[in-house]
């Protein structure tokens, strides 16, 4: 089957929520994607910061597989020693006791929610303008832009949105019903926004001082996205509780709710569930999916080639006016530009490389940790040639 064809059978037969690239990808290896027709593509989007451990990782593939063949499923009426392993895991290498398993980036978030209004007994939840929390209805109330929820409404009541970066404005919002303070260490999907140096230790004190949580949505921060195993690391705070999915288990769908002792203890038996959250081969590939991340030292590789990375996109600012700003942290990396960069995006799958665009002007590069030095130099001689032709 050719890319027209699997194209024609899509616009038949699949709801057509996504605005997808003509690209049909058949193949990928470390930080490189193959297309029905056998061209390549260096991929700096890693299916939009979930191939954190590059694409078809032996490890992680041999984990699934050795895993199918004993068991695939069992639901969470039965322990498992997948389930245990991977929670005593991501305890080591977070700042947090407990984990609650779940399947997706808006579950994790939503359950971490719940969790904030089980152990303070109120409702209210400070949300950023800006933000993205997932497409189910509560995440979505929780999203701070009302692009996603036109058509949907009405949203969950109990959400507060202030502008991202005003502590001013958390503190003015903060009543005797906040249950936690919901935030994205960096805005992801808003543009790659860095909060204000000192803004979340900050945020953390006032939480503190006023007894309400704070929530870290890490969906698209973690798994050494920026530098760190989690951006609270980079960024040295801890919240009360923190959202997972995308990078977790090296592609194999999967979130997780990460909290304290005394917070993860509020949920009692009966009170959250998932029929598939923390299923065996879900956990195999997470385990698989950590131990490389570990092994293979790629939150030093994050930190190393991200900031190669922002200093050959710096010059290309240096060169092109459009070019307005280069941010991030390891290797979630934004390029804004004075016009749409929409168009871009096509140019530069063209030329080979895969990146998309966010907030309207915004190039996200948030490819693979194993990317190597010569693929961010293909890159960018990509990004060069398209900024040139402009
Ligand atoms: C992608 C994302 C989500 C939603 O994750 P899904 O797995 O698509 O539900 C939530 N929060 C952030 C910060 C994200 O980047």
């Amino acid at each position: 089957m050719n890319t027209e064809e699997i194209m024609a059978l899509d616009k038949k037969y699949v709801m057509q929520t996504y605005g997808r690239q003509p690209l049909a990808l058949k193949k990928g290896s470390g930080a490189v994607v193959w297309d029905m027709e056998g061209n390549s593509y260096i991929d700096c989007l890693a299916g939009i910061a979930v191939n954190n451990v590059g694409h078809a990782h032996p490890k992680v593939a041999e984990a699934i597989c050795k895993q199918a063949k004993n068991l695939i499923h069992t639901s969470n009426l039965y322990y498992t020693r997948q389930q245990a392993e991977l929670a005593r895991l991501l305890v080591d290498v977070s700042p947090h006791d407990l984990a609650f398993f779940c399947n997706s980036g808006a579950e994790a978030v939503e359950g971490s929610i719940k969790l904030a209004r089980k152990y303070t007994g109120k409702g209210e939840i400070i949300a950023m303008d800006n933000s993205f929390h997932g497409r189910t209805v509560m995440a979505l109330s929780a999203t701070g832009q009302k692009k996603y929820q036109k058509g949907f409404e009405p949203m969950n009541p109990g959400f507060i949105h202030v502008p991202y970066g005003s502590l001013e404005a958390v503190q003015n919002s903060i009543t005797d019903n906040t249950a936690a303070v919901l935030v994205e260490a960096i805005q992801g999907e808003g543009g790659i926004i860095i909060p204000p140096v000192g803004y979340l230790k900050n945020l953390k004190e006032l939480c503190k001082e006023k007894d309400v949580l704070l929530i870290f949505d890490e969906v698209q921060t973690g798994f050494g996205r920026t530098g760190e195993m989690f951006a609270s690391q980079t960024f040295k705070v801890t919240p009360d509780i923190t959202a997972l999915a995308k990078g977790i288990a090296g592609g194999f769908p999967m979130g997780a709710i990460m909290a304290s002792q005394e917070v993860g203890g509020a949920f009692q038996p009966g009170d959250h569930a998932a029929t598939f959250g923390g299923g065996p081969l879900a956990c195999a590939a997470g385990k698989a999916s950590i131990n490389v991340i570990l092994d293979e030292d790629l939150l030093t590789q994050s930190r190393d080639k991200g900031a190669y990375f922002q200093s050959e996109l710096l010059a290309l600012k240096e060169k092109y006016d459009m070019v307005r700003e280069v941010r991030g942290s390891g290797l979630m990396l934004g390029m804004e530009l004075e016009v749409g960069c929409a168009e871009m995006v096509n140019a530069m799958r063209e030329r080979g490389v895969l990146i998309n665009c966010t907030a309207d002007t915004v190039l996200r590069f948030v490819p693979p940790l194993v990317i190597t030095k010569e693929q961010i130099d293909q890159a960018i001689t990509a990004m060069n040639y398209v900024l040139s032709k402009y």
